[in-house]
């Protein structure tokens, strides 16, 4: 990680060095923490954060899951990433907001806790490697099952729920591959451990619905408006293991992640077993919109 000058906490613009917090945090115990992942893309009118209301939206949305007051409203916050961005002299960044319970007292219980909040941002370049979002990653079907609404929310971003993701990313690693892909309880293919997932067959694109316990992602979402502009059919349904290894193309989408291609799944060859075209087409429709160059995606750019 590059270290920038400020990190906003509570209102206040602090040196990254200073950003420190009490051993003795609830969130550190117990996981109670709701954040973020956004990036801001430099464009010709300086740097945007993509969707940034959208991530903010979402931010509140774990929050209110999670029973947690925040103090700051999505604009408020969006404002002072933009001051944020400004005042450590980036053109793009990786920007990530979190808010926590602190330190006062112990217990399972979080109420008596102050929840702290923080935004950071630092350059951060391709999450899953410049190869990867070329030539597409190789994957592995996770043994860890998604987490299930049964027992944790999926729809909120919440830190505790990340413990799933890390050891599917940690089994797919010691395997020897790039990205894990998990299944939920009901054995259908859910997302990757910070990445939705598309298929695509014969044209059409597929992806996982809600109820089969994804993460509600918002690069997800603008894959499915140039899919619409692109006149794609989308299709939303459970998919099995099968329909993944038999695809034309797969590919993942995600803040950090942004289109990257997959191009094997436990030792399969997925369709040519490289980027495929519909996959190309979108991911560099996604970039030319995330670095403003299409018009019908200007009130996206915060
Ligand atoms: N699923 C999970 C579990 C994630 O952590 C992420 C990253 N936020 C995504 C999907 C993709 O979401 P988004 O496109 O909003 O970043």
């Amino acid at each position: 990680m590059k270290p920038t000058k400020y990190i906003w906490k509570n209102g206040q613009f602090i040196e990254w060095e200073n950003a420190t917090t009490h051993v003795l945090s609830h969130a550190l115990h117990y996981g109670t923490a709701v954040f973020e992942g956004v990036r801001a893309y430099s464009t010709s009118n300086g740097p945007a954060i993509f969707r940034g209301k959208d991530h903010f939206d979402r931010l509140l949305d774990s929050a209110k899951i999670y029973l947690m007051d925040c103090p700051y409203s999505a604009d408020a916050l969006l404002a002072a990433t933009r001051e944020l961005i400004s005042k450590n002299e980036l053109s793009s960044c990786y920007i990530r907001p979190l808010m926590y319970y602190g330190y006062k007292e112990m217990g399972i219980d979080p109420k008596n806790n102050p929840v702290e909040t923080i935004i950071a941002a630092w350059e951060w370049g391709t999450y899953l490697g410049e190869d990867g979002i070329k030539n597409g990653v190789r994957c592995k079907i996770s043994s860890w099952n998604r987490i299930d609404s049964r027992s944790m929310p999926p729809l909120a971003k919440a830190s505790g729920n990340y413990i799933n993701s890390v050891l599917a990313k940690q089994e797919a690693l010691s395997c020897g591959y790039d990205e894990a892909i998990l299944l939920n309880i009901n054995g259908t293919i859910a997302e990757g451990p910070g990445e939705n997932i598309f298929l695509v067959k014969d044209e059409i694109l597929y992806t996982p619905p809600i109820s089969d316990n994804v993460l509600k992602g918002i690069t997800h979402n603008t894959v499915l408006h140039l899919a619409h502009q692109m006149k794609l059919e989308v299709r939303f349904e459970s998919l099995i293991r099968d329909q993944l290894f038999l695809a034309d193309e797969l590919f993942f989408t995600g803040t950090a992640a942004e289109v990257t291609p997959i191009r094997e799944i436990d030792n399969r060859k997925i369709g040519n077993g490289s980027r495929g075209p519909i996959t190309e087409t979108i991911q560099t429709a996604f970039f030319e919109m995330v670095k403003g160059n299409n018009p019908n995606a200007s009130h996206w750019l915060d």
